[in-house]
Order: C-alpha cells, then sequence, then structure tokens
C-alpha cells in the first residue's frame, strides 16, 4: 500500500467550490424557505439556475405527458361524437368536426416537435401559442353552436386539454397571463370580426374567465412549487458540500499538527503499524529517524516561547522538505521531536535522508545563541532499521531509534548515528 507523502497531504486540495452559496445568498433563501411567502421569488443570482432547472428534465417530462395529453383528446372527442355530436344539426356537427380539427392539429403540431430534443428551445413560445389557441377557441365555440350538449363537450374538452397543456409545458406565471391576455384580444377580434356574431358577454365571462382563472392557478401553484424545489435542492446541495468542507476540515485536524504541518503522532502510529504489517508480508525492510532539536530547552529561554514555535515550524518544514517518496511520512512526534517514515529503505538510502535533513535545518541558520555546538539551530538524529518479517514489534524499531537518538546526542549532537538490528537484505534496493 503507497501512503501519501507527508507534504502531500498537508496540503488537501481545496474541495470544489461548485454548488456552495456565498453567506448573504444563503442567508436569503432560508429565510425565503422560512418564511415562504405567496409569492416566492427565486433571487435574483440564481435565476439562471432556475432557468436551466426548470428546462433540465423537461424530455421526460414531455415523453410522459406528450403521448397522455394526446390520448385523452383523442378519447374525450371520440366519446363525445358517439353520444352527443351524431344527434346535432348538421351546421353543429360541422362546426364540431372543424373544432376538434383545429385543437387536434394544435396539440399534434405543437407538442410533436417538442418531443424532438433541438426543438426545446423554442418549447415556451410555441406552447404558449397552443394554449391561447385553445383558449381562444373554448371562449368562441359556445357562441357558435347550438346544440348544449356540444358545447358541454367542447368546454369540457378544451378547458381539460389547456390545463394539461400548461401543466405538461410548465408554463411560466408570466407566460400564461400573456397567453390569458393575447387570447382575450383574439377572441373579440374572431367573434367581432371574422364570425360577426354578437358575443354572449354573460356566457363569456365563465368561457373566458374560467379557464383563465384556471390557467393562471395552475401556472402560479406549479411555478411556486419549482421555485420551492429549485431553492431546496440548492439548499440542499450547499449543505452537502459544506458537509464535506469540514469532514476534510476534521480529517485534516485528526491527523496533522497545525504548528509544522506534518502529520501528527496519531497518523505516525497508524502509519506506522500499517507499513510494519505490508513489509512484514513482504519482507521488506522499514527505516525510522528519530529527530531531536539541540539544546531547543535553551532557545525557548533565549528568545520566547512564541519565536520557539516558530522555529519549530520552520524545522518541520525543512524535514518535510526532505521527505520525497510517496510512501515515506514525516511526523511531528511531540514537543521539539520529529520522526520520519521510510518503508522499503536500506541503512545507506535511510542514513541519506537523515544527512539530508540535519543539512537542510543547517541551511537555514536560525541563530541560536543559547546553543553548545553551533550559532544556529541544529538536529540530533537516531537511525534504526528493521525487517518486521524478522520478528520483534513496531515498538522495538521505535525504540531502536530512541537510543541511537540517545547516542547522538552523547556524542555530541548535530550528528546522526546508526543503530541497525537487521543482517543487510539479500536483495539491496538502494533509496535514490
Ligand atoms: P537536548 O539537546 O538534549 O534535546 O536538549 P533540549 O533542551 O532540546 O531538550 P529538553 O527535552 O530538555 O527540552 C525540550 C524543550 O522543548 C522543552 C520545551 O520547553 C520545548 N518545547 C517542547 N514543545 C514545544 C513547543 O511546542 N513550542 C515551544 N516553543 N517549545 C517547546
Ligand atoms: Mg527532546
Ligand atoms: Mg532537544
Amino acid at each position: 500500500m503507497q501512503m501519501p507523502n507527508t507534504a502531500m497531504t498537508a496540503t488537501l486540495s481545496p474541495p470544489t467550490a461548485q454548488g456552495m452559496l456565498p453567506s448573504p445568498l444563503l442567508h436569503e433563501v432560508r429565510q425565503l424557505l422560512e418564511t415562504d411567502p405567496p409569492l416566492l421569488r427565486v433571487p435574483a443570482s440564481l435565476r439562471a439556475d432556475f432557468r436551466r432547472y426548470r428546462h433540465r428534465d423537461l424530455g421526460t417530462y414531455l415523453l410522459l405527458s406528450t403521448p397522455a395529453l394526446l390520448l385523452f383528446y383523442l378519447s374525450t372527442v371520440g366519446v363525445a361524437t358517439l353520444l352527443f355530436a351524431r344527434h346535432a344539426s348538421a351546421a353543429d356537427q360541422q362546426l364540431w368536426w372543424a373544432g376538434c380539427l383545429f385543437t387536434g392539429t394544435v396539440l399534434f403540431v405543437g407538442m410533436a416537435p417538442m418531443l424532438v430534443e433541438r426543438m426545446r428551445a423554442i418549447y415556451t413560445p410555441v406552447v404558449a401559442v397552443m394554449a391561447t389557441l385553445i383558449l381562444t377557441k373554448l371562449a368562441v365555440m359556445p357562441s357558435l353552436l347550438a346544440n348544449p350538449a356540444l358545447v358541454a363537450c367542447e368546454s369540457f374538452t378544451c378547458l381539460t386539454s389547456l390545463i394539461l397543456v400548461v401543466l405538461a409545458s410548465r408554463l411560466s406565471i408570466g407566460v400564461s397571463a400573456l397567453v390569458c391576455l393575447c387570447s382575450a384580444l383574439l377572441i373579440t377580434v374572431m367573434l367581432l370580426v371574422v364570425f360577426q356574431v354578437t358575443p354572449d358577454w354573460m356566457m363569456l365571462k365563465y368561457y373566458f374567465g374560467t379557464p383563465v382563472l384556471v390557467c393562471l392557478y395552475v401556472g402560479w401553484l406549479q411555478e411556486r412549487q419549482e421555485r420551492v424545489n429549485f431553492l431546496q435542492s440548492r439548499l440542499l446541495v450547499h449543505d452537502a458540500h459544506e458537509r464535506d468542507l469540514m469532514n476534510r476540515e476534521l480529517n485534516r485536524m485528526a491527523h496533522h499538527d497545525a504548528l509544522s504541518g506534518l502529520a501528527n503522532r496519531r497518523r505516525f502510529d497508524t502509519v506506522l503499524a500499517m507499513e510494519w504489517e505490508r513489509l512484514r508480508r513482504e519482507q521488506r525492510p522499514l527505516a525510522v529517524l528519530f529527530i531531536d532539536v539541540d539544546y531547543f530547552k535553551r532557545y525557548n529561554d533565549h528568545y520566547g516561547h512564541a519565536p520557539g514555535d516558530d522555529c519549530l515550524a520552520a524545522v518541520g518544514q525543512a524535514i518535510g522538505s526532505c521527505v520525497l517518496r510517496p510512501g515515506d511520512l514525516a511526523a511531528r512526534y511531540g514537543g521539539e521531536e520529529f520522526v520520519v517514515l521510510l518503508p522499503d529503505t536500506e541503512v545507506e538510502g535511510a542514513k541519506e535522508v537523515g544527512e539530508r535533513i540535519i543539512a537542510a535545518v543547517d541551511a537555514l541558520a536560525i541563530p541560536h545563541a543559547g546553543s553548545l555546538v553551533s550559532e544556529h539551530v541544529t538536529l540530533s538524529c537516531g537511525l534504526a532499521v528493521r525487517s518486521p518479517s524478522t520478528g520483534g514489534t513496531s515498538a522495538d524499531l521505535l525504540k531502536a531509534a530512541d537510543t541511537a537518538l540517545y547516542d547522538a546526542k552523547q556524542a555530541g549532537r548535530h550528528r546522526l548515528c546508526v543503530e541497525a538490528l537487521d543482517e543487510p537484505q539479500p536483495h539491496k534496493q538502494a533509496r535514490v
């Protein structure tokens, strides 16, 4: 198993900001959903999104509703023809068939092309025209037909078709209102100019007023529900992203040391246990470097605790920058002690890394007036290498590295000491 490089895990890539709502907008959306006003408006910055949301599943919606709509129309026309049209006068029959043909054509010509993906770009104007024509016919026909049964059938068929058209096409309340206005003009022109009949204004109130109210109400109800659904869905997406962010942050805090940016001891212990098991199966060596800042108590005493923290952060970064392989792990073990785990690494390779770390901190040249070994901050380092397959535990390895560190301190500090517990491996794979 490849463990992530410390430097990589310390800087987790930020989660995508897509789907997150900025604070004022989030507050506005929550407020809207809580107060739930009758005229619920989508905030201006979300309107483009809302339009996309409404159109997104239009295809499925139309595919399901169009055949149902056409089937409904054909069956009601069939029943009405069988029951009533046969007994009507010739003139009424003629008007009835002309009306059926008209509504049928409007429905077919309007809805069928909408099943084609490309045509859906113009679906709003097309459906608005359809609704206008049906509404006009609904109001005009009662003034032309003499047979009351046919008038009732005609009204029922048209009204239901109208509701279905508004529902199926999801006309917005604004477009529905425009449809009503256009129909009113068209009805006046048709009755007074084309058919030249004196309209029964009382009847027209019912034949036009009722459908208009129904059309507007259905449009309003539907769009309002869509707005609520849309705002709720945006809130859900936002919450999911926020949870994701918090989880990442918690994960980062659980596994990283805030001061140095390296892995923390808990992470180190977990990875050590896993690598120990993995390398035991693979019969490969595991190296540990135990690192300690020399005379750090004196540093704190001389410069203060806050500069001491800055110094530890710089040392931690320097150590992290020397750990290059993806499977390696550098961690702050506690206080001014650091550990580096080098899986599948022999003594020579691990020594090289340890010396690179000591040199990297030397290169920082952080002044250390209290040090007895140098003018700047230095490190001592203990190295132990062991093949888990030869027995023992990971704790033994750590203890060996700690003993090697003690030796380095005893030998004068600012150096690396090795305590290799293994015989050399039969097939060495030197690290590069
Ligand atoms: P040696 O060379 O033998 O390691 O000497 P030392 O002074 O470094 O060792 P000692 O263990 O006596 O002191 C370690 C000091 O590190 C003690 C403590 O004040 C300091 N220290 C531990 N953790 C922190 C920390 O998070 N911030 C700061 N500023 N100092 C810390
Ligand atoms: Mg110490
Ligand atoms: Mg120390």
